[in-house]
């Protein structure tokens, strides 16, 4: 089991795809505290915990202080993971993350950054996060970078990744940016598309030199195929129950807030009663997807990217139907022209 904790809803940052309001909310030490507790108490002896905010490394202490605490539960192995925006990074964190089983994902728009990723005076932070990420990748080789793509920079995706795996990144994942009114449109989606071909190939390029080069999106919609498992399991609520910052517990991060989703606290415990009740809920297959032949490799169970598109936790919305297509067709084509150049090393790299 893992549980997010959502230690601040403020930011250094101001990227202009935020769905966060950057209230002044901060998670307290008694409630983290509670928080791992109650994991240890009904977690199993192995179990996650993640740090999220907002920008998490704003309560870095707080996160010192969880992860000290864990260690009274001898016979648990804790894993930690975060995403943030890495401008706090410093040899200090880098190296308690090495000694403490902790990854950490940055989030780096590569170029796009000039576009998006603003401080609260408009400045852009490119060169910060360039500096960061080399930082990180000198501790965490592996690290995932999570590059955001909003309509106004689509036609830069494909510069952004590869310049990311050309600055040291092994692993890029690429999202678009979800909010309802981010305005994605057939032009926007087609130019995405485009980019996306652009990425294959250099992925491609990447592989016939011998150079392993992940691109999340594609790697994971093969290896579905390959190891003939779904993508994406949700189990809303049950794999990793959301902690708001004042210790209310909710579903997944969408839910946070909205009290009909509410499934208990940190101080009195999950109400295992409503958690099924909406758990059950989540497991019908939006009606517009049956018969899909794409149904095992697309992520239209996320209850939670559902419910922030639809309003509803079984409906999947155009956008999102429309990105894993584009996402799944450009994988495909890229498994295929890998496993014609080199059957045996596009084997051992999807096993
Ligand atoms: S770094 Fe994350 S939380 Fe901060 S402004 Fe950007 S998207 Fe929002
Ligand atoms: S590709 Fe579209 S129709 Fe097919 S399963 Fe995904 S969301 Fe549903």
């Amino acid at each position: 089991m893992n549980i997010s904790l959502i230690l601040t809803k403020q930011c250094n940052l101001r990227c202009r795809y935020c769905f966060e309001m950057h209230e002044d909310h901060r998670m307290t030490h008694e409630t983290a505290l509670a928080a791992i507790d109650l994991l240890a108490h009904i977690g199993d002896r192995q179990c996650g915990v993640s740090f999220f905010g907002g920008e998490p490394l704003l309560q870095k202490e707080l996160i010192y202080e969880c992860v000290a605490y864990a260690r009274q539960f001898p016979d648990i192995r804790f894993r930690y993971n975060m995403t943030t925006n890495g401008l706090l990074l410093d040899e200090e964190f880098l190296t308690f993350a090495r000694d403490n089983n902790f990854l950490i994902a940055l989030s780096h728009d590569g170029c796009m950054s000039r576009v998006n990723r603003v401080y609260a005076d408009g400045r852009n932070c490119l060169a910060a996060l360039d500096e960061k990420l080399s930082l990180l990748l000198s501790y965490q080789p592996h690290a995932f970078v999570m590059v955001t793509v909003a309509p106004n920079t689509a036609h830069l995706a494909s510069e952004s990744v590869i310049g990311l795996f050309r600055q040291g990144a092994g692993r890029v994942n690429l999202a678009p940016d979800e909010r309802p009114c981010a305005g994605w449109d057939g032009d926007a989606m087609e130019t995405l598309s485009e980019q996306l071909g652009r990425i294959a190939d250099y992925v491609y390029s990447e592989f016939l030199a011998g150079r392993d080069v992940f691109f999340n999106n594609f790697e994971e919609k093969i290896v579905a195929v390959v190891k003939n498992r779904p993508c994406h399991v949700c189990r809303l609520g049950k794999r990793k129950p959301y902690v708001d910052w004042d210790g209310s517990i909710y579903p997944c991060i969408q839910f946070g807030g909205v009290a009909d989703y509410r499934i208990g606290d940190v101080f009195q415990g999950i109400d295992k009663a409503r958690q099924e009740e909406i758990y059950a809920g989540s497991l019908a297959k939006p009606a517009f997807c049956q018969g899909c032949a794409f149904e095992t490799r697309c992520v239209n169970d996320c209850a939670c990217l559902n419910y922030q598109h639809c309003g509803q936790m079984n409906e999947v919305s155009p956008m999102q139907c429309a990105w894993q297509r584009t996402v799944i067709r450009h994988a495909d084509k890229l498994a295929r022209r890998m496993i014609e150049a080199d059957p045996q090393c596009a084997a051992k790299r999807f096993s």
